[in-house]
C-alpha cells in the first residue's frame, strides 16, 4: 500500500474487501492505482465523482455452466466467463482464454487491462474479457468444435456487433473462433460478421489480425529504442512463447534486423545461436502442435533445448526482453538477471508478464519497460479495424491494415511518453499508459453521468 497515494488507499481498500482472493486483479488494480496519485492531485473531480471506484468494478459478469460430450462419449463439464467490464468508450472488446488456470480473477483482471489498453488504441471499444477453464491440450477437433458449440449456446445472448465482441486469447485461435461464429450465426439467424474477431479471411476476418500483436510490440520496442538513439538491427532478442504473440514478434523483429536467439514453452526453453529458424518453429507450433523440444531436434548443431526444472528463458544473455507467454512469467529474479546481463529494454507482448517485483528493477535500473497494456495492443486495435471493415462490408490489403497498424503503435507509444512527460515522470511508460488509458475512460464516463 506504501506506494499509493493516501487518497486513494480507502479505494484499495474496498477493491481487497471485495474481490479477496482474486491475486491477478488485484495486482493490475495496484499497478493502475500507483499511477493515478498525480491524476487526482491535479483532478480531484476524479475522485469526488467516484470514478476511480466505478472503473474498478465490472458492468457485468457473467458465469457459466459449459456441459458437453467428449470422444469417449463422457459428459465433461467446464465453467464459462464473460466478463464486461466497461462500455464507456463502444461495446465491450477483448478476447476468450481457454485454459486450465482460468478463473473469475483471471478474467477480471484481463478484463480491467483491457479497458485501458483499448482505450489507449484511441478506437471505439469499451473493454471485456472471457474464457473457461476448459485445457485444449490433447483434444480432438470434434471435441474442440463441441465444447465451443456448447459455450456459445450460453454465450450468444449475451453478444453482439453493437454489445459485446470476443476475439481470440490463450487457447483460442481461428479454429475455434470459426466454430463459436457458426454456432452463433444458427442461434441468431444472422450473419453478424462484426460480432467476433480473428475470424479467417473466407467469412470477413482481417488480414494482419494474426501477426498484429506480435507486430505490434516489435513496432513499439523499436520506438522505445529509437527514443535510445538505436534501433533493433544487429540486437539480441528473447522472446519467451511460442504461441501466436511470440511467432509474429520474432518474425517481426527479424524483419528489423535483430536476431533472436531463444523462445519457449511451458516444457522449457530453446536457445539457437544461429538465429530462431521461423519456418520451423511454424511448422512445429503452428501446424503438428508439438512441444518446443522438437525444434532442436529437428534444427540440430547450434541448438539446445533446456527443461523448465533446469532453469528459465531469462538466463539468457539478451539486449532486448519481449515476454510473450503469460501473466507473472518474468519475477524479480528474472529481471536481475537480465539486467545483470546488459538488457537495454523490454516490451510486454503477454498481459501482466512482469511481476511488480520485475517492473520496480527494471525502471530502477534504466531499463526501457513497455507495459502489455500498452505494448500488446496492437492485437486489439486491429480487431477494432476487422469491424471497420466487416461495418463497411469491405476487406483491406495487408498493406493497408500494417500501415494502419504501424501508425496506431507509434501514437500509443507516444501518448504514453508525453503523458508520462506531463505528469513529472519522463520515460515511465507504466505511469504514461496507465494515465492516458484511464483519463480516456473516466472523462467518457463522466460525460455519461452516474454510470
Ligand atoms: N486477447 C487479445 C488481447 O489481450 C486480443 C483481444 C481482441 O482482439 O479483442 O488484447
Amino acid at each position: 500500500m506504501n506506494s499509493i497515494d493516501e487518497k486513494l488507499r480507502p479505494i484499495l481498500a474496498e477493491v481487497h474487501r471485495r474481490n479477496a482472493g482474486e491475486d491477478e486483479f488485484l495486482q493490475a488494480v495496484h499497478e493502475v492505482l500507483e499511477s493515478l496519485g498525480r491524476v487526482v492531485a491535479k483532478h480531484p473531480h476524479y475522485l469526488e465523482k467516484a470514478l476511480i471506484e466505478r472503473i474498478c468494478e465490472p458492468e457485468r459478469q457473467i458465469i457459466f455452466r459449459i456441459p458437453w460430450v467428449d470422444d469417449k462419449g463422457q459428459v465433461q463439464i467446464n465453467r464459462g466467463f464473460r466478463v464486461q467490464f466497461n462500455s464507456a468508450l463502444g461495446p465491450y472488446k477483448g478476447g476468450m482464454r481457454f485454459h486450465p488456470s482460468v478463473n473469475v480473477g483471471i478474467i477480471k483482471f484481463l478484463g480491467f487491462e483491457q479497458t485501458f489498453k483499448n482505450a489507449l488504441t484511441g478506437l471505439p471499444i469499451g473493454g471485456g474479457k472471457g474464457g473457461s477453464d476448459f485445457d485444449p491440450k490433447g483434444r480432438s477437433d470434434g471435441e474442440i468444435m463441441r465444447f465451443c458449440q456448447s459455450l456459445m449456446t450460453e454465450l450468444h445472448r449475451h453478444l453482439g456487433e453493437q454489445t459485446d465482441v470476443p476475439a481470440g486469447d490463450i487457447g483460442v485461435s481461428g479454429r475455434e473462433i470459426g466454430y463459436m461464429f457458426g454456432q452463433y450465426k444458427r442461434l441468431n439467424n444472422r450473419f453478424e460478421a462484426g460480432v467476433l474477431t480473428g475470424k479467417a479471411l473466407a467469412f470477413g476476418g482481417s488480414r494482419a489480425r494474426t501477426e498484429a500483436t506480435g507486430y505490434g510490440n516489435t513496432y513499439f520496442v523499436r520506438a522505445m529504442l529509437q527514443t535510445m538513439g538505436t534501433d533493433f538491427d544487429g540486437k539480441k532478442v528473447v522472446v519467451s512463447g511460442s504461441g501466436n504473440v511470440a511467432i509474429y514478434t520474432i518474425e517481426k523483429v527479424q524483419a528489423f534486423g535483430g536476431k533472436v536467439i531463444a523462445c519457449s514453452d511451458s516444457s522449457g526453453y530453446v536457445v539457437d545461436e544461429n538465429g530462431i529458424d521461423l519456418d520451423l518453429l511454424k511448422e512445429i507450433k503452428e501446424v503438428r502442435r508439438e512441444r518446443i523440444g522438437e525444434y532442436v531436434k529437428r534444427r540440430g548443431e547450434g541448438a539446445h533445448f533446456i527443461p523448465t526444472s533446469k532453469g528459465e528463458i531469462w538466463d539468457v544473455p539478451c539486449d532486448v526482453a519481449m515476454p510473450s507467454a503469460t501473466q507473472n512469467e518474468l519475477s524479480g529474479k528474472g529481471a536481475a538477471t537480465l539486467i545483470r546481463n546488459g538488457v537495454i529494454a523490454v516490451g510486454e507482448g503477454a498481459n501482466m508478464p512482469s511481476t511488480p517485483e520485475a517492473i520496480k528493477a527494471f525502471q530502477e535500473a534504466g531499463v526501457k519497460f513497455a507495459p502489455g497494456k500498452a505494448a500488446n495492443a496492437g492485437g486489439v486495435a486491429t480487431s477494432a479495424l476487422e469491424m471497420q471493415q466487416n461495418a463497411s462490408r469491405d476487406s483491406w490489403s495487408f498493406e493497408q491494415t500494417e500501415e494502419r497498424l504501424a501508425k496506431i503503435m507509434r501514437d500509443i507509444h507516444d501518448t504514453c511518453a508525453t503523458t508520462a512527460d506531463e505528469y513529472g515522470a519522463p520515460g515511465d511508460y507504466v505511469l504514461g499508459a496507465n494515465i492516458a488509458g484511464f483519463v480516456r475512460v473516466a472523462e467518457a464516463m463522466d460525460m455519461q453521468g452516474v454510470i
